[in-house]
């Protein structure tokens, strides 16, 4: 826990916030040398608490530190900051319901600056969101965006929840207002939100429904051109209205758009080219695309078996014998291949494909490794070169 990247900057927030305060309060001290005696007592008294937890904090002694600060309950504007600082280290421990009483306890005072109200109500909002309170978190954030349309943080937080209640079109709307805000794109969130809201119109079951769908398959491929589903969506959407001409359209775009990933949409692409009984253009159509220079290994091992499936063994052999020698680490090419030739009694080949491809998974693998911190190597280091450690290589 204690190495926990945010529970150390929010310790680390929390020390320099309680610097400042003790700063400007001793400034303030000394330069109203005529001020109230009692005022001045109490802050004295409330400076000795942030001096003493301070210096808990420096030292370390975590618990003792949070005992300081909570003991100083007086909320002004000099010590929200402190408080806010307390109630996210709260939340970064993972003690959420502490988090949240203190962010409502700052809330609650009179004469909260809007700046301090702001902050803490999206702290509070931070503290829901954290501890699963989805419906308070988004009420909180809602509360943030009336008084600041335009509060990043909050918007960014408020899309989070929306996604996690599945509340697409809504998600939607705030991440274009953060876009606005923020100037930063995040085509492909963009994208699948579109497609999600497209999936759930489909649900109405109306043409209409079905044509607003497609407009925002349409706009998801438009704003992320390599969106894989989107295209997927779209074509199936056409294959399902006829239009197999423009389903192939939208298959061979994410070919050449996202080719890694074409081997996804190839059971559709084939639907599509059997429905216009041109299974010799699909055919066609795979050979380049699997010759192609983006080829995955999943695209070769797909026509491979279309291959097989159609008796056409030497085609089928040929495209792996291809497939293995541009990947040569492709297992699942490799173990395909053997299959097939054993099943054809060509054992002298599977043999050789055996080999080869054993050879080249060993030539990578490694062969020791450091105990102390987990680095591996080819040979034996009794100094390791991560951790310095000696003699701490055991063989894998
Ligand atoms: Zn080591």
């Amino acid at each position: 826990m204690a190495n926990d990247l945010p529970y150390l900057i929010g310790w680390a927030a929390l020390a320099v916030t309680v610097s400042a305060v003790i700063f400007r309060s001793a400034y303030r001290l000394g330069r109203d040398a005529e001020a109230r005696y009692h005022e001045k007592l109490e802050e004295h008294r409330e400076s000795a608490f942030y001096y003493r937890g301070l210096n808990y904090l420096l030292s370390d002694e975590q618990d003792k530190a949070i005992e300081e600060f909570v003991k100083v309950v007086r909320i002004n504007s000099e010590t929200v900051e402190i408080h806010l600082s307390l109630g996210n280290l709260f939340r970064s421990r993972g003690e959420v319901g502490r988090a949240i009483r203190i962010h409502q306890n700052i809330i609650a005072r009179p004469n909260l600056t809007t700046a301090h109200r702001t902050s803490a109500l999206y702290e509070l909002a931070e503290d829901y969101r954290q501890g699963g309170f989805v419906d308070r978190a988004v009420e909180a954030c809602r509360q943030v965006l009336s008084v600041d349309p335009d509060h990043s943080r909050t918007l960014a937080s408020l899309l989070m929840l929306h996604e996690s209640e599945g509340r697409w079109d809504m998600a939607l709307q705030v991440l274009q207002r953060h876009k606005k805000v923020t100037g930063n794109q995040d085509p492909r969130r963009e994208a699948h939100l579109l497609l999600r809201i497209g999936q759930e119109q489909v649900e109405g079951g109306t043409p209409e429904d079905e044509e607003s769908a497609i407009d925002r398959y349409r706009s998801a491929v438009r704003i992320f051109p390599g969106c894989v589903e989107g295209y997927r969506l779209l074509g199936e959407a056409q294959l399902q209205h006829g239009q197999t001409s423009a389903a192939i359209k939208s298959f061979a775009t994410l070919q050449k758009t996202r080719p890694t990933h074409f081997f996804l949409v190839v059971d559709s692409l084939l639907r599509a080219y059997t429905d216009q009984g041109d299974t010799e253009g699909f055919e066609k159509f795979m050979v380049k695309a699997v010759n192609g220079p983006s080829a995955s290994t999943r695209l070769i091992s797909l026509w491979s078996r279309y291959l097989e499936e159609r008796e056409r063994y030497d085609e089928a052999i040929d495209v792996l014998r291809i497939g293995t020698r541009q990947h040569p680490g492709a297992v699942g090419v490799a173990k395909q291949l053997i299959l097939m030739l054993s099943r054809m009694n060509r054992w002298q080949e599977a043999v050789g494909v055996s080999q080869r491809c054993l050879d080249h998974q060993l030539s990578r693998q490694p062969v020791f490794q450091c105990t102390q911190c987990g680095f591996k190597a080819q040979d034996i280091y009794w100094k390791c070169p991560q951790c310095h450690q000696w003699d701490n290589m055991e063989p894998l």
